[in-house]
């Protein structure tokens, strides 16, 4: 494992001072935020160029921001999945830290090394919505062979017109994803896509992991142990894999999961600080001759894990008779443990999940969710309904020792 750069610890210190941008602390935020945070800090005084390179199904803007004067051409992409938006927010940070810092001695070797492309927020319709795909349906990252959508066509033009070394395809993935076989959420996760079905590793894909090291080395003191690597199988539709093909270097950053961070404000300081190492390692050419083990020998995604296992509790339905049952419960905003959905009701034992709760000896009894309940008749309670549901001592819910009403109460996460 090569070390830790010796800047790490300077430049973690000036994030937290002088680069996290204001503005952008939800991460469900519009497209338009990011842009009004982001425009500002682009600005030509600083070495920014931006130019407009088409337009979104609902006609949002997909802006093209350059910087920098360096002989190797990268080009960035963020939030090809709308509800995807933790990178989209380190590259806001990595504008005011490349604009305002001129003199930083990493934004020196950087901007003389390096020339940077950005396509931020490649799906701005998915980004309004907060959901994966853009307005047509169209998941975007399995539309770079067919370009049915407008925005994989301004994507796929710009890395043709470009014509970059390297590229930086940059996502989150499902916060309940383990490292391995082992019961730790992956932070980040890596991949050097594949170009072909042979998995073969050719020089343009060994310079992308040689890269991968390079952020390994960076993100090792802060998330070891809770890396992984992404599955490498080839994927003819998707954009990591078409980008490998053409001769960029392309590297695969997934954001996962840290508990405790709900808005990803820390994965998202880690994206940033593994950009400007990996930007830093090709600027200067030090990724070359990294050794690939500390790539390969990450573990892969294992498991993703559901977000709640509510365990031996008796289910007290009026009018039904009484049933022993394990509850695994999914949550839309995981990190935020809110709009809890039942996912699977019965025998559970031995299932894993981010959160166990004990309900032995307890009644689950269900609640309508709040609203006019008159003629609702039994509360629903099964697979795909709404989690609304008491622990309680007693079968009727006079006796309650902790309720889920969809939203966990961040006050009683537990009983
Ligand atoms: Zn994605």
């Amino acid at each position: 494992m090569p070390q830790a750069p010796a800047w790490l610890a300077e430049l973690d210190a000036l994030y937290d001072a002088n680069i996290r941008v204001e503005g952008l602390e939800d991460r469900r935020f519009q497209p338009e935020q990011w842009w009004n945070v982001a425009a500002p800090l682009a600005n030509a005084a600083d070495g920014f160029a931006v130019e407009e390179i088409g337009r979104s199904v609902e006609g949002r803007p997909l802006r093209h921001v350059r910087w920098g004067q360096g002989p190797t051409p990268v080009l960035l992409w963020s939030q090809m999945h709308g509800d995807e938006s933790t990178a989209s927010m380190a590259l806001a940070d990595l504008f005011r830290f490349l604009g305002e810092h001129p003199d930083h001695p990493l934004v020196q070797r950087i901007g003389a090394g390096t020339t940077l492309h950005f396509l931020p927020i490649v799906n701005p319709d998915g980004a309004a919505r907060f959901q994966r795909r853009n307005a047509q349906g169209i998941d975007i990252n399995r539309d770079a062979r067919a370009l049915a959508s407008p925005e994989a066509r301004a994507l796929h033009e710009l890395r043709e017109r470009l014509q970059p070394a390297f590229g930086f395809n940059l996502h989150d993935q499902n916060v309940g994803t383990r490292v391995g076989d082992s019961g730790r959420g992956t932070a980040i996760a890596l991949l050097a896509p594949a170009y072909n079905e042979a998995r073969e590793v050719n020089a343009s894909r060994a310079r992308a992991i040689e890269v991968a090291v390079a952020i390994r080395a960076v993100l090792e003191p802060y998330i070891a142990g809770y890396m992984a690597k992404w599955d490498d199988t080839f994927n003819a539709r998707a954009f990591g894999d078409l980008t490998q093909q053409a001769g960029v270097s392309t590297i695969l950053i997934e954001s996962g999961g840290i508990e405790g961070d709900p808005q990803k404000q820390q994965l998202r300081k880690l994206n940033f600080l593994a950009l400007v190492g990996a930007l830093d390692a090709i600027a200067t050419g030090s990724h070359a001759g990294l050794p690939h083990a500390p790539y390969e020998e990450l573990p892969e995604n294992g498991d993703t894990w559901p977000d709640l296992l509510v365990t031996g509790g008796t289910l007290a339905v009026p009018g039904q008779p009484r049933a022993h049952v394990d509850v695994i419960v999914d949550f839309e905003q995981p990190l935020l443990w809110r709009e809890g959905r039942i996912r699977e009701v019965g025998d559970l034992a031995g299932r894993n999940a981010r959160r166990t709760i004990d309900a032995t000896g307890l009644y689950i009894v269900p609640f309508h969710p709040p609203g006019p309940t008159a003629g609702r008749g039994t509360p629903a309670f099964g697979t795909g309904t709404a989690a609304h549901f008491h622990l309680s001592r007693d079968p009727e819910g006079r006796d309650v020792v902790w309720t889920l009403a969809g939203d966990i109460d961040p006050a009683q996460p537990a009983p």
